[in-house]
């Protein structure tokens, strides 16, 4: 890796801290639970399918794949590849071979939560996720365990201020010093990324970029009252979630009433939020372009977990303010990913129109209906979202040399997303992952 991207720069145009994502990576970060080493020696060969490794690159048909211990050592046309005797063969005809899935925002929430759902999300194909806001702590067990769970990348909880809104994954942040400082704990216990929450000021925001940074680990965000753009000229990296954008792109005086609702009260965010998405009009408008040019210019990362803000026509609870919102976050997802900006998959977990364990194929169905295509959200949810946990050098496509985290759908995703139901083999480096006894959604 070019020494350039080691480092942390001062970006000339607005004089913040910029990491340098134009390299698509931050440095080489770790999940906290790297899964043991395969015992098995024998390689694996998948054979017969359809590849599509990641990149973006053409979909190979009849390709085999040939793993060995936690690696992948080739990739190509049957007619290209030594197929190694005394392997053991997985017949991948009629089915599509895939990285394994990177999620870049997954939660567990109280309780029991944290040993079921991440193996469940795993055996669903997602073997890697980031959790942006639980302690660190609350992962503990998977440092030791020896059953299969995704990669686990974490920030530690939130920096919030108070009346936090999720006191038990918040850490209030009371001055930059305090940011400053907990940034560097974090990073000391594991964080490969720190997550700021709407009510940390812009100040607050800045230090804790300008320390992450320097320590070479990337700050996402989750927004209600900090305009977008002004947190991502202060140095942020990411933004979870469609709707950190809202006060930025609403006309002045309906972002006004409702920053001052949400700091009132932090539960006005929710509906709050679907009224004034359903206000937007993105035709014309200067603070579109603006917000559109402040995040190409710094390649920000948007990860807008639409699953978890879906709402329809017909849905419970559900008035029309909320379904003219949500179809005006999936326009400007679209907006976004035609003007360059780099989109990703986070599931968030929870979905309302899909079975626990099932948000992430959601969010992918969400990402195409955005005006994404096939390939861009299937790259959107692997190779992507590698670089944007700072882990690409390691996984996130089929390549020679990476580690050997694949998965394998019945039917081909290009034509048809709903393909990513259909899971048929999980693979987490080297290990063949037992299969899932929840069913997949009727679609
Ligand atoms: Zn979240």
């Amino acid at each position: 890796m070019p020494l350039i991207s080691q480092l942390a720069l001062l970006c000339l145009t607005c004089m913040c801290w910029s990491n340098l994502q134009a390299e698509g990576e931050f440095r080489r970060l770790q999940e906290i639970n790297p899964p043991p080493l395969p015992e098995e020696k024998q390689a694996i060969v998948i054979e017969g399918g359809l590849l599509i490794d990641g990149t973006g690159a053409v979909p190979l048909e009849d390709a085999v794949v040939v793993l060995r211990g936690e690696r992948i050592v080739a990739v190509g046309k049957r007619s290209n590849i030594d197929i190694p005797e005394n392997s053991m063969h997985i017949a991948a005809q009629g089915k599509a071979i895939l990285p394994g899935l990177v999620d870049s925002h997954f939660h567990t929430a109280e309780g029991e939560t944290v040993h079921s759902l991440p193996p469940l999300f795993l055996s669903h194909g997602v073997t890697t996720a980031r959790d942006p806001g639980r302690p660190i702590e609350v992962y503990d067990s998977y440092k030791t365990s020896k059953s299969l769970a995704p990669r686990l990348f974490l920030t530690g909880p939130h920096f919030d201020q108070a009346p936090c809104a999720w006191p038990k994954n918040a850490i209030e942040i009371d001055s930059v010093e305090e940011a400053r400082a907990a940034t560097r704990r974090f990073f000391d216990r594991g964080a490969s990324a720190i997550k700021v929450y709407f009510r940390l000021p812009l100040d607050e925001i800045r230090a804790t970029c300008t320390t992450a940074h320097g320590l070479g680990i990337p700050v996402t965000a989750h927004l209600e009252l900090v305009d977008a753009d002004s947190a991502i000229e202060a140095g942020l990296d990411g933004l979870e979630h469609i709707t950190s954008l809202g006060t930025t792109l609403a006309e002045p005086d309906i972002a006004a009433t409702f920053r001052s609702a949400v700091f009132a009260e932090n539960s006005a965010r929710e509906d709050g939020r679907y009224r004034l998405w359903a206000t937007l009009n993105f035709n014309d408008n200067q603070r579109v372009a603006n917000a559109l040019a402040v995040m190409k210019l710094h390649n920000t990362v948007l990860s807008p977990t639409l699953a978890t803000f879906e709402r329809r026509a017909g849905d419970k609870d559900v008035e029309e303010f909320h379904v003219r919102g949500f179809e005006n976050m999936l326009r400007f997802v679209g907006i976004c990913h035609k003007a360059g900006i780099r989109v990703v998959t986070g599931s968030h977990t929870w979905s309302r129109h899909v079975p626990m364990g099932w948000a992430f194929q959601r969010e992918m169905e969400l990402l195409h209906e955005a005006g994404m295509t096939n390939m861009d959200v299937i790259q959107a949810s692997t190779l992507a979202n590698a670089q944007f946990l700072g882990c690409a050098d390691r996984i996130g496509s089929i390549e020679t040399g990476k580690l050997a985290d694949i998965v394998i759908v019945r039917g081909n995703p290009l034509e048809d997303l709903t393909s990513m139901y259909q899971v048929e083999q999980v693979i987490l480096n080297g290990h063949l992952v037992p299969k899932s006894n929840v069913a997949p959604p009727l679609r």
